[in-house]
């Protein structure tokens, strides 16, 4: 790979790489944007075929984070780690204590959070290190599990959805197929169904389905047949990369609109679905509930709070959706645009010197 080239394409300020023998640490820390505030993303763990291919995931990660934070409205660029290595084996407190100096040497350049593969009990040992991470386990004073907020943003993404196509912020009636009944899917579940909703289930993981049946009446079908289930929303809640040749074709929904990130295997599948008058909610923009709760740990962490800027995302999302009808765009354009727009706008604003 040549970095710097790749760090010319993608626009990123900064990727440092951190290495500790004796905690068998390998870390990249890529930060792509400041310009609104400090870098802000999680912490990944996973084992890479190739060291370029971690290089990547770092650069594509932290980028999405920028965006999503500029459209959620905070004041916080996006930034990744990635830590390479097997969770199931490697996870040790030496480990993230010796990720957490590191991160502590950027001086506050970049936040860490929980991510793909970590956990809020590994945001704690990083937390003895530096003061520079977010999501650490409420009974510690943290924001704990951010799925609520997270799945509470999906579904007033959908209402928004809803209020766009017909006007009406009507739930009640719909049809949605939900894929992965993890800890938002089950969540968008519980709301869909108290709201007036018939809901259709996928997932392979048997406890995670046994988990809603016992307590709704949902129709399940197996996770290959998720994609066909005749819908009125689709809603991925589970892995990213759904959104590809071989599944629009068989989508039977007017709108797609689920917690999963990166859902667009490639940008010109948001083209596709524009072209079949798919609406497609942005996953960055709908999703953003998890990172606006952990933001909110660095001024004290408020549940309400989070909740009522969660509540946010459906204004957000909407100015997206008629952003992209009024310039004839897909909707992941549009939202791309709208984030651009807040960091050059502000960075304008930033360029002025302010004594301290
Ligand atoms: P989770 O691991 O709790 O749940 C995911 C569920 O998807 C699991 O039950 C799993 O069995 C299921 N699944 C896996 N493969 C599947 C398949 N092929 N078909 C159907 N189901 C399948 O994860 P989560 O925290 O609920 O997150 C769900 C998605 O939302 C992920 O993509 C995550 O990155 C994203 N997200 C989560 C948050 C959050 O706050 N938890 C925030 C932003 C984005």
């Amino acid at each position: 790979m040549e970095v710097f080239k790749r760090l010319r394409e993608t626009k990123h300020e900064q990727v440092v790489f951190f290495r500790d023998q004796h905690a068998g640490l390998r870390a990249i820390v890529a930060i792509h944007s400041t310009t609104l505030g400090p870098a802000i993303g999680g912490v990944k763990m996973s084992e890479y075929t190739h060291e370029d291919a971690a290089v990547e995931d770092a650069l594509s990660l932290s980028r999405a984070l920028t965006y999503k934070a500029a459209c959620a409205g905070l004041n916080f660029g996006g930034g990744h780690t990635i830590v390479i290595g097997d969770p199931r084996k490697q996870r040790t407190e030496a480990l993230f204590r010796a990720l957490g100096r590191f991160i502590d040497s950027l001086n506050g350049r970049y936040i860490a959070a929980e991510g793909v593969g970590t956990t809020v009990e590994d945001m704690d040992y990083i937390r003895m290190e530096t003061k520079y991470v977010v999501g650490i386990p409420s009974s510690k004073g943290g924001s704990g599990d951010p799925s609520p907020v997270c799945a509470f943003g999906v579904f007033r993404g959908l209402e928004a959805c809803q209020v766009f196509l017909s006007e009406l912020d009507a739930v009640k009636g719909l049809h949605v197929a939900v894929q992965g009944v993890g800890r938002v899917g089950s969540r968008i579940v519980d709301m869909l169904l108290a709201r007036g909703a018939t809901v259709t289930i996928a997932d392979p993981d048997a406890e995670a389905v046994s988990r809603v049946t016992s307590k709704h009446a949902v129709t399940i079908v197996s996770p290959n047949e998720i994609y066909d289930v005749d819908c009125d929303v689709f809603s991925p809640c589970a892995l990213g990369g759904i959104l590809n040749d071989d599944t629009i074709g068989r989508l039977r929904c007017k709108v797609v609109a689920g917690s999963a990130n990166n859902q667009l295997a490639d940008e010109r599948h948001g083209a596709e679905l524009h072209r079949r008058g798919v609406l497609y909610a942005p996953d960055y923009i709908i999703n953003s509930g998890g990172l606006i709760n952990v933001a909110e740990e660095l001024s004290g962490y408020d549940s309400e709070r989070a909740m009522r800027k969660a509540a946010g995302i459906k204004d957000v999302l909407l100015k997206i959706l008629d952003s992209a009808r009024a310039n004839g765009i897909p909707t992941y354009e549009a939202a791309d645009r709208f984030a651009e727009e807040r960091i050059e706008q502000v960075g304008r604003v930033r360029r002025s010197y302010l004594a301290s």
